[in-house]
């Protein structure tokens, strides 16, 4: 009788790792381990959330090339979202500069912009890169274009993703952390929503040897938490977040920094996987 509960029991407890591991709900460890990384068995999340597309003195997207071959491995073309237009850049400059990144890893990018029908062309893409620039005029441009819904559907069905700054941004719940000015009037500040926090792109500790006066980053998202709840992650250059499904790790370096409501912000290293 006891052998039989114990049999049962062990057998019960394999089932429970089977399906966990299948579902992606089980323990971290054994997602780790099981699911191969870009799996297109199932269609799962796969993002690369980056804080800045150049590190100082690199090329565009260079410290990110060997993930970009990983991420779009199965993409032959990547939609560009030029929207954001850094320093005013026109949309045919912009796509060009990320073109030519994307053509030393063999890939093909084409602006949305090109395209008669832009929700068919999101519906249709291999994969999609929304570069930065200003967020403020990033998040008008996909409301007015009604592109949010579009993109957050092509996330959650697996096309691979990629966001650099304003791009990264616009994974969050809402905008409300970005450090751009309001250039534009966006028609609202809610955004993809395929974090389940905000992002704070290119995040700066504060420098206590510093005589500025203005306030810190910490402050600022400080202030955010007196009248809003979402958790923060404040994303350094050379940071950036690896989503496979619904599992997020911190790459690169340095740290980044989390800010929560009601708690003193801390410290993720590379390598945690990040639950908010
Ligand atoms: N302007 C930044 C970018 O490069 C975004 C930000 O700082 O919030 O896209």
């Amino acid at each position: 009788m006891t052998f039989i509960f114990i049999f049962t029991g062990i057998f019960r407890l394999q089932i429970y790792n089977l399906l966990t591991v299948e579902l992606g709900k089980g323990p971290q460890n054994i997602i780790t381990h099981c699911v191969p990384l870009y799996s297109n068995e199932l269609p799962m999340k796969k993002l690369i959330i980056a804080s800045t597309s150049t590190l100082y003195k690199g090329n565009y997207l260079g410290y990110l090339q060997q993930e970009l071959e990983i991420l779009f491995k199965d993409a032959q073309e990547v939609l560009f979202i030029p929207y954001a237009r850094p320093g005013g850049i026109s949309h045919e400059n912009y796509t060009k500069i990320a073109a030519k990144a994307f053509d030393s890893i063999g890939k093909d990018l084409r602006g949305i912009h090109t395209f008669k029908n832009p929700i068919q062309a999101i519906e249709n893409a291999q994969g999609i890169f929304t570069g930065g620039g200003n967020t403020f005029l990033l998040v008008q441009q996909l409301h007015d274009n009604k592109l949010l819904a579009p993109i957050r559907k092509a996330i959650i069905d697996g096309a691979p993703y990629l966001g650099t700054s304003a791009g990264s941004n616009i994974c969050g719940i809402t905008m409300q952390n970005t450090n751009d000015m309001p250039i534009v009037y966006p028609s609202s500040f809610n955004t993809l929503g395929v974090l389940p926090f905000n992002i704070n792109a290119h995040y700066i500790e504060p420098d206590p040897k510093t005589t500025h006066m203005g306030e810190s980053r910490a402050t600022r998202i400080k202030e955010y938490h007196t009248q809003n709840t979402t958790a923060v992650v404040g994303l350094p250059e050379g940071s950036w977040l690896e989503v496979i499904g619904d599992t997020i790790t911190l790459k690169g370096n340095p740290s980044a920094r989390i800010f929560e409501k009601g708690k003193e912000p801390y410290l993720l290293e590379t390598g945690a996987i990040l639950s908010l």
